[in-house]
């Protein structure tokens, strides 16, 4: 069987790899790192997750959950690793990171089907080939999409949140719990009061920002700057990340505001502040957070950073396949293609690597189709008003759904349609 290019090892990348060697498809795997290292990338494995450790929700009753169960069946690397590698966090799954990207990139080096170049690819190849890049695509390559596609890129500001160092929170003050006491008390919880709270808020917005430059300063909602929600209102944390309620130490107590930190790595020696994405300058961050009860002395293992996100017009230049609408055998996955989140990033490579993996063994491609949840983010990229076209996270509003059912009834439904969908689609792809 020829050799495909895959371009890229991150979320997407690894899963298309994966996805083409089980189909007996050579690869070559070419990633830049750690020849060259984008801006929030720390280390040479192949599947960093850049910020948070959490894949968010691993419930049935919300999409990403019914996308991490459609990933499972369908034989997900991505998946498989982070199942192995979970670390206590209430209904979500997040994972240990060092040890969930390194067995991925174990898996795909010892693979005898998989050749490995560490380069910066400047330019398209020809040949069967997918891109998945990322949105901190280098800016060579960023150029010979536009060029081969005839289309412009497009870009926001996402950021990411700061990690902490356990043994450096005063525990006098921070405590666990999870929220109303559901599951495991695997949060821990850092209380204010008012005046606590008064005095955060006030360093917050007028701390000083990370200077940025060249492009216009646009948020994706879900990332956005715990400094810009706080400049929308000061109650407006209130109601998001700083959300008190569920969260007192014991029913006497009252907090105006509670600041959560998720566990980060298996060891539990680093925590993530929930909802802290930032791009106060590093002093600030230091300064700043810790102003909160209980991380007066904190330890940065990481700062927050601010970051540039590129995407493909995919509704203009991508098919449902996640095939080039003007070259059959060029594919592009993850988040370039305008899909938002590290499981959304995963099942869009999932998906363009078996219909790589089909292009080349001469098989027709395979259409998911929008009564799953990995199918219905395909639809939605590439048939979305390309003028409104932003980076979209996996939801329920963009499954198509006609059964008449109670509204309690509903998202149960919807899973169950989703993973018959799937399992007929295994079917096929087995048959
Ligand atoms: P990536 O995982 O970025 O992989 C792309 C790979 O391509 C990288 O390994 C890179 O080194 C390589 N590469 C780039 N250019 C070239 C080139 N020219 N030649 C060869 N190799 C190249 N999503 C969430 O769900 N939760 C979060 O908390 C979250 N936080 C984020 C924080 C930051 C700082 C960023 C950048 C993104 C964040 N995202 C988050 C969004 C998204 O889910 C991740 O970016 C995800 O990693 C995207 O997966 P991907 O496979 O598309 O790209």
């Amino acid at each position: 069987k020829p050799e495909v290019t895959i371009i890229g090892a991150g979320l997407a990348g690894s899963e298309a790899a994966w996805q083409c060697v089980k189909r007996n498809i050579p690869v070559h795997l070419i990633e830049m790192r750690p020849v060259q290292y984008p801006a929030a990338f720390h280390t040479e494995q192949f599947a960093e997750l850049v910020c948070s450790n959490s894949l968010r929700s691993n419930s049935l009753n919300n999409a990403v959950g019914i996308l991490k169960e459609e990933l499972r069946r369908l034989d997900s690397l991505i998946m498989r690793s982070a199942d192995l590698h979970a670390v206590p966090a209430g209904s979500a799954l997040a994972v240990d990171r060092t040890g969930f990207s390194q067995y991925i990139t174990d898996v795909l080096q010892n693979h005898p089907l998989v050749r490995i170049t560490h380069e910066e690819v400047t330019e398209i190849p020809n040949g069967p080939c997918l891109i998945a890049t990322g949105p901190l695509t280098s800016e060579a390559l960023t150029q010979s999409i536009i060029d081969t596609l005839h289309t412009e890129t497009f870009h926001f500001y996402d950021a990411a949140a700061p990690i902490i160092e356990k043994e450096s929170i005063d525990f006098s003050k921070a405590y666990y719990k999870s929220r109303y006491d559901r599951g495991e008390a695997s949060y821990i919880n850092c209380a204010m009061n008012q005046e606590e709270f008064d005095a955060f808020y006030d360093a917050l917005v007028h701390a000083e920002c990370a200077r940025m430059h060249d492009f216009e300063q646009t948020y994706f909602e879900g990332c956005m700057p715990i400094e810009e929600m706080a400049r929308r209102g000061r109650k407006t944390m209130l109601f998001g990340p700083l959300k008190p309620v569920g969260l007192q130490r014991s029913p006497d107590e009252h907090p105006t505001a509670v600041v959560q930190l998720r566990q980060d790595n298996v060891a539990a020696t680093m925590y993530n502040i929930v909802g802290f994405q930032t791009h106060l300058t590093w002093p600030e961050q230091r300064r700043v957070f810790r102003m909160i009860p209980g991380l007066e002395h904190a330890e940065f293992a990481r700062y927050g950073v601010m970051h540039r996100n590129s995407f493909i017009s995919s509704p203009q230049v991508l098919r449902e396949t996640y095939q080039s609408r003007l070259r059959d055998d060029l594919f592009f996955a993850g988040q370039l293609t305008g899909v938002e989140g590290y499981v959304e990033s995963c099942a869009s490579g999932l998906i363009a690597g078996i219909n790589l993996a089909r292009l080349v063994s001469e098989q027709e491609p395979i259409v998911f189709g929008r009564t799953c949840i990995m199918g219905s983010q395909a639809y939605y990229i590439t048939h979305c008003d390309p003028k409104h076209f932003q980076p979209m996270n996996a939801n329920f509003g963009i499954l198509q759904f006609n059964e008449k059912c109670r509204k309690n009834e509903r998202k149960q439904k919807m899973a169950e349609q989703a993973l018959d969908r799937i399992d007929a689609i295994k079917e096929e792809l087995d048959g």
